[in-house]
């Protein structure tokens, strides 16, 4: 890994014209340097000295990734994904808006793009639900709400367009999808997923589906196939081959520990919090961060921690920023500096730590981590580093794939009967 910040401050000498960037370079830069020398042995290193000021001033180069946000679910659960009646410009009743995720130097984000699990799918899912319809509503609000305000935030599907907008000075909007549930059995849909710009998607949320055995929510659910179906082991090649990033928040441990068996490219975890703090199933436990890092028998991954109290501890009253500090620490411990994110579920949780209220409030977490030592080079790879290179590993994954050959499946949920071929009479 580079020891660079995430995105390195604009080089000084950028000019294109050979006899220009001389003359810049003979003259300007020793001159730039005795001033820049004097300047520092009269005022210091112009960088603030308290840790929140620091935290500031690390993000202004290295700003936040965060894995999952609930904006598109907030649209629809409070105003029915009518765009006009809320105004992101100012305060809303959730955890995002536009000042407060400027003040908070968010320069990316994960649109989570999720409908509800329905309990009357039937015993093999295949009950006829409204969730495609639902999910492309998701996307569509997402869209909606990036072009009403495309000032702030801009579209991006790929690791160099996330660089590129952050470059510019906007919010990087991805998508990630919350739950195979949402594909109606189909990988079909999942390709017009991808064309649509998802990146990432949860094998499940907290309901088994025709692919993989949920965590559950709060407690675990009866498993249906011990992880994942045969048809779940056809999606991940696919999501592999497409470029989709496999995210193992959510699913049970049984299907995470397959998935990471069968993947052929890096994983991520956008949203959980670690088990170790809290026993719960929906928590990440001490064996799947052992299998994830760069060594042998390993996948890389990203953990992206959940900020959600309940989730975190038994004792959610108790959870603040350093308690979130404490957690990804212990992620450290387990994996390294090299695996850990923010996965905040803003927007998607009712309540949240003390001292981390809002997406404002990120640097509230960099400064507990600086006191601890953290280096600038830490936070760098925690703010979005190490998502970055996940993503980039997950798109050079695709690629190879599909140099090598590998075109979309065809493999058809072997429960369905309305794609059997008709007898044609002709
Ligand atoms: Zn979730």
């Amino acid at each position: 890994m580079s020891s660079q910040p995430l995105l390195p401050q604009e080089r000084l000498l950028s000019s294109s014209n050979p006899k220009r960037r001389m003359i810049l370079t003979t003259i300007l830069v020793p001159l730039l340097l005795i001033a820049g020398i004097v300047f520092v042995s009269i005022k210091g290193d112009g960088k603030p000295k308290d840790n929140l000021g620091l935290a500031k001033y690390y993000l202004q180069s290295s700003p936040v990734i965060d894995g999952h946000i609930d904006l598109p679910e907030f649209a629809r659960a409070f105003y029915g994904n009518d765009i006009t009646k809320f105004d992101l410009n100012k305060p809303t009743k959730g955890h995002v808006d536009i000042p407060r995720i400027r003040k908070g130097s968010l320069g990316a984000f994960f649109w989570s793009i999720f409908v509800e699990c329905r309990d009357d799918n039937g015993i093999d899912f295949l009950n006829p639900t409204f969730q495609v319809r639902d999910t492309l509503e998701q996307i569509d609000v997402s869209f909606n709400l990036i072009e009403k305000y495309s000032d702030t935030f801009a579209f991006a599907s790929t690791s160099d367009q996330v660089e590129m907008v952050i470059k510019q000075g906007k919010v990087a909007s991805m998508f990630g999808l919350e739950g195979g549930h949402m594909l109606g059995n189909s990988l079909a849909v999942l390709r017009m997923y991808h064309k649509l710009g998802v990146r990432y998607m949860t094998l499940t949320h907290s309901c088994n589906n025709a692919f993989a055995d949920s965590a559950g929510i709060f407690e675990s659910v009866e498993e249906r196939w011990g992880g994942l179906s045969k048809f779940g082991r056809v999606l991940i090649p696919e999501m592999n081959r497409l470029g989709v990033i496999v995210d193992l928040s959510h699913v049970s441990d049984k299907t995470a520990l397959q998935a990471l068996s069968i993947t052929r490219a890096p994983i991520m975890l956008s949203h959980s919090a670690a088990r170790h703090f809290n026993n719960m199933s929906r928590n990440v436990p001490d064996d799947i961060l052992a299998k994830i890092g760069r060594g042998k028998h390993q996948v890389d991954g990203v953990v992206m921690v959940n900020f959600f109290p309940v989730f975190a501890s038994a004792n959610p009253d108790e959870v603040d920023v350093a308690y979130i500090a404490d957690e990804i620490e212990y992620i450290v411990g387990k994996t390294s500096k090299h695996h850990v994110g923010i996965g905040s579920d803003f927007d998607g949780i009712e309540s949240t730590p003390k001292g981390l209220e809002d997406v404002s409030k990120y640097p509230h977490l960099f400064a507990e981590l600086l006191k601890r030592g953290w280096t600038e080079h830490d936070l760098s790879l925690l703010a979005g580093g190490n998502f970055l290179r996940v993503f980039k590993g997950v798109e050079d994954v695709s690629k190879k794939l599909q140099s090598d050959g590998w075109t979309p499946s065809q493999e058809i949920y072997d429960k369905r009967i309305d794609l059997k071929p008709i007898e044609w009479e002709l």
